[in-house]
C-alpha cells in the first residue's frame, strides 16, 4: 500500500467547493495585494491564537524578521535560538544583521534544552527565540522565567505550531510576539508563500504594519526603510477557508500520532520523543529515531512509503556558517540529526495507512 508523507491533493479535494469560489472572488475584486480578504483572516486567526493582533506577511522567514525589526534588533546585539531547526529560526536573526547563538536540544523531545539557555546569555543578547519543534511548545515557563530575569523579548518560531497549546494557551500566545509561517505544507498552508506574526503590542503591531509595506504609515509617506511583505489577496482567502478546518485537521493528526505512538512504544528499532501532558501537540511533523536511517528510509522507499528528514545537518554544521561553529559544540542536536526520520502524516492519512508504516518499521537488518 502506498502511503505519501503529504497528500495536499486529498486535501484540496476536500475543500474544493469553499477554496474555488474564495479564490474566485479575490479575482473578482482584483484585491491582489492585502486587502478585504488578508484583514477577514488576519482577524480570525488572532482570535484562534488568543492573540490581540495577526498581521499577515510574506513568508514564515520574513515574519521572524519583522519582529525583530520592530524591536529594534539588528547589529551587535543577539539572538538565542535553538541548532536543530529549520535553518530560518537562525538565518532570519543574521538576515535582520544580529548574531545568532545557538543552544542545544534536548535528547528526550528535541526541543530547545532550557537548561543551557542562561549560560548563553551575554550583554548583547536581546531575545530569545524558542523554537516549537514538529508542533510541540517549548518549555515556555521555563524560558518566560529567564527572560524576565535578563530583560530579554520571547519570540516564538511558531512555524509549526498552528493550533499547538501550553498550559492552556495557544502558540502564538505565549511570547512577546510569535512568527507562522503558511507555507503549503505546514499545518495551514496557503497555497503559495505566506506568513503571519501575532502579538498583543499595539505599537509593535503598527510599526510591522508600517514595516511590511515599504515603511508607510500613509500613502506614499515612508516613516521608516520597511520591507515588501505583504500578503497576496488570494492566500488570505485560501487561508480564512482553511483556518475552520484547522482544529478538525489538527484533531485527525493527534489520532494518528496516538496509533503510531501505540504501534510503534514497543518495537526496539524505534525511539519516540515524548509529549508534554501539559502541551497541546499538532503534529506538524510526527519523528522518530532509528539507527541506520538512510538504510530504514530506502527500506521504506521500496515498500512505497515516503518519509522525511527534519533535518539532516543541524544549523551549526551547515555551509553558510562555516567558520563560526565547530563539530561537537552541539552533541545532542549531533547525535539526532543522522537518526531522525518523519513518518507520513496529514489528516487525510488512514488508519491501515498507519499500521502499514509500522509493519514496515518492524522487521529491519
Ligand atoms: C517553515 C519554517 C520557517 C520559515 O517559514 P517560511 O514560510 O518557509 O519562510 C521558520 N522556522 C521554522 C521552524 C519552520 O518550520
Amino acid at each position: 500500500m502506498p502511503v505519501p508523507f503529504l497528500d495536499l491533493k486529498a486535501q484540496y479535494r476536500s475543500i474544493k467547493h469553499e477554496i474555488d469560489p474564495a479564490m474566485q472572488d479575490v479575482i473578482d475584486s482584483c484585491a491582489f495585494a492585502l486587502g478585504p480578504a488578508v484583514e477577514r483572516f488576519e482577524k480570525a486567526f488572532a482570535e484562534y491564537c488568543g492573540s490581540k493582533h495577526c498581521i499577515a506577511v510574506g513568508n514564515g522567514t520574513s515574519a521572524i524578521e519583522l519582529i525583530l525589526m520592530a524591536h529594534g534588533i539588528g547589529q551587535g546585539d543577539e539572538v538565542i535560538t535553538v541548532a536543530n531547526s529549520f535553518f530560518a529560526s537562525a538565518e532570519a536573526i543574521s538576515l535582520v544583521g544580529a548574531t545568532p547563538v545557538l543552544v542545544d536540544c534536548s535528547e528526550d523531545d528535541a526541543l530547545i534544552d532550557t537548561t543551557k539557555i542562561e549560560a548563553a546569555i551575554t550583554q548583547k543578547t536581546k531575545a530569545i527565540l524558542p523554537v516549537h519543534l514538529y508542533g510541540q511548545c517549548a518549555d515556555m515557563d521555563v524560558i518566560t522565567i529567564l527572560a524576565k530575569k535578563h530583560k530579554l523579548l520571547v519570540i516564538e518560531d511558531a512555524c509549526q505550531a498552528h493550533g499547538s497549546g501550553y498550559k492552556g494557551k495557544r502558540a502564538g500566545n505565549i511570547g512577546d510576539a510569535a512568527a507562522f509561517s503558511f507555507y503549503p505544507g505546514k499545518n495551514l498552508g496557503a497555497y503559495g508563500e505566506g506568513g503571519g506574526i501575532t502579538t498583543n503590542d499595539d505599537a509593535i503591531t503598527k510599526k510591522i504594519r508600517m514595516l511590511r509595506d515599504h515603511g508607510m504609515a500613509e500613502k506614499y509617506k515612508h516613516a521608516v526603510v520597511g520591507r515588501n511583505e505583504r500578503l497576496d489577496g488570494i492566500q488570505g482567502a485560501v487561508l480564512d477557508v482553511k483556518l475552520k478546518h484547522l482544529e478538525a485537521w489538527n484533531t485527525a493528526r493527534r489520532t494518528h500520532a496516538a496509533l503510531y505512538q501505540a504501534l510503534l512504544k514497543n518495537n526496539p528499532n524505534v525511539t519516540l520523543f515524548q509529549t508534554h501532558p501539559d502541551r497541546i501537540h499538532n503534529y506538524h511533523l510526527f519523528v522518530v529515531r532509528v539507527k541506520n536511517r538512510d538504510a530504514v528510509q530506502t527500506k521504506l522507499k521500496d515498500k512505497g512509503i515516503q518519509t522525511g528528514i527534519h533535518y539532516p545537518i543541524p544549523i551549526h554544521l551547515q555551509e553558510a556558517y562555516a567558520g563560526i561553529w565547530n563539530t561537537g559544540d552541539f552533541p545532542v542536536a549531533e547525535k539526532l540529526a543522522p537518526e531522525l526520520l518523519s513518518l507520513p502524516m496529514f489528516a487525510e492519512l488512514t488508519e491501515e495507512q498507519v499500521r502499514e508504516v509500522c509493519e514496515n518499521l518492524k522487521h529491519l537488518s
